[in-house]
């Protein structure tokens, strides 16, 4: 009963072979036998116990509402959920129309450009559940066109934005059980464009493969919502002038691994990192944006190369202004960092992060008694409400889908 319910999860059309884990099945029921291995032994990181069980009857439940999930306590970890979008473009530079695939590991070439060069690029972004039921995604044709821009800087053909929301779309769906109930969370989704074509020599791939993939979530930082600790690091560097600093590549982020850690190990959060060149202005944290308030104006680093524009970021900018702040994009030095009546950091993850706290060169500097300013606690409240929907949606920014 079970196989057969997994026969009917699965798409109508023929799976490819490089979808499997081992070499393609002599016969059939192998080949059944491969995709429930890789449904089921698939390790589940982070989750709680309760979603195993949840997952092992997967296909079985289908028209359940929601999974049973301990919403309650989620965090930032991976929650493997029924399926995955796969798409694929060879040399022609057309991606193929793609498909909903049960979730589980995907086959490599050992000698693919992803695994040896790091020809990859990731996006992120939510889907919210409303109390009625809706599902509200938040400006998503910006990450479409944000992986099209960081496509052609590492030389690999991008899903057109149309077939990029589309593909958000039809994975949220297929994957709607899994949303947190409203409050609770929200449904991150991860785009992710790799050359999973074979290359031996430094070039760029043959092939290309475009994945989406979601995992329920709640808060990024386990602070919660309570303010962050952060240090500024001024020996490594995120990213340099003329280098990948500004688009979401994968590389960027196993760079910064060693700086988090020694952070973490001290205690902090995550590091706020300066510009190579002077050592002085203002980049931004490993994976969000970072503001600045004083005497009621914000002031974020301009975007010139080594910043990742985020879509949380220039929201952030734009409610500001629709709400009479003086907002300036600058070069905004670390002097006045330690400074400032406030600090916060924006980004898909986080959302709007209240800093508790900086430490530069030993120097501790505490802002708002460890509260959450006024300006953050103001433009946290405008951009969530939007984004869940609880207020009207007066910037045209959601994208109801269902
Ligand atoms: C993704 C990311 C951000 C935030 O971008 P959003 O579009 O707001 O999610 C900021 N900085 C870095 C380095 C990032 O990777």
């Amino acid at each position: 009963m079970e196989y057969g319910a997994v026969l009917a999860a699965a798409p109508l059309v023929a799976r490819p072979n490089w979808l499997l884990l081992s070499p393609p099945p002599l016969a059939p029921s192998i080949q059944i036998q491969n995709r429930l291995y890789s449904i089921s032994s698939f390790p589940l990181k982070a989750g709680p116990v309760r979603a195993c069980r949840a997952l092992a009857s997967n296909y079985t439940r289908q028209t359940s509402e929601t999974v049973d999930l301990d919403w309650e306590n989620l965090g930032f970890g991976i929650v493997q959920t029924d399926y995955m979008y796969i798409a694929k473009c060879g040399t022609d530079g057309n991606f193929s129309e793609g498909e909903m695939v049960p979730f589980g590991p995907i086959a490599l070439s050992p000698s693919s450009g992803v695994l040896n060069y790091g020809q990859g690029l990731f996006e992120g972004l939510k889907a919210y559940k409303k109390t009625d039921g809706s599902i509200l995604l938040f400006r998503p044709e910006e990450n479409a066109e944000r992986m099209r821009t960081g496509a052609e800087r590492m030389c690999m053909p991008a899903p057109s934005v149309e077939q990029f929301i589309d593909a958000v779309k039809q994975t949220v769906l297929a994957n709607k059980r899994w949303i947190p109930p409203t409050g609770k969370g929200s449904l991150y989704i991860r785009p992710l464009l790799m050359g999973s074509g074979a290359v031996l020599g430094l070039a760029p791939a043959p092939e290309y493969t475009f994945i989406i993939f979601v995992s329920p979530v709640g808060n990024y930082f386990k602070e919660g919502l309570a303010p962050i600790n952060l240090i500024v690091e001024d020996k490594f560097h995120r990213a340099t002038p003329g280098g990948t600093g500004g688009v979401k590549t994968i590389g960027n982020y196993a760079s910064v691994l060693m700086a988090q850690k020694i952070a973490k190990e001290k205690g902090y959060s995550d590091v706020l990192y300066l510009d190579a060149v002077h050592k002085k202005y203002l980049e931004e944290v490993s994976s969000c944006n970072v503001f600045v308030v004083k005497d009621n104006v914000i002031s974020t680093p301009a975007i010139k190369g080594t910043i990742l524009p985020g879509i949380t970021r220039k929201s952030i900018i734009d409610v500001a202004l629709s709400k009479g702040f003086q907002v300036e994009e600058r070069l905004v030095s670390v002097d006045e960092l330690l400074d400032a009546d406030e600090v916060f950091c924006t980004g898909t993850a986080v959302v709007v992060s209240p800093v508790g706290s900086i430490t530069y060169q030993g120097k501790r500097v505490e802002y708002g008694h460890q509260g959450v300013g006024v300006v953050s606690q103001q433009l946290y409240t405008s951009l969530t409400s939007l984004q869940m929907g609880q207020t009207e949606d007066w910037m045209g920014w959601t994208v109801q889908l269902n």
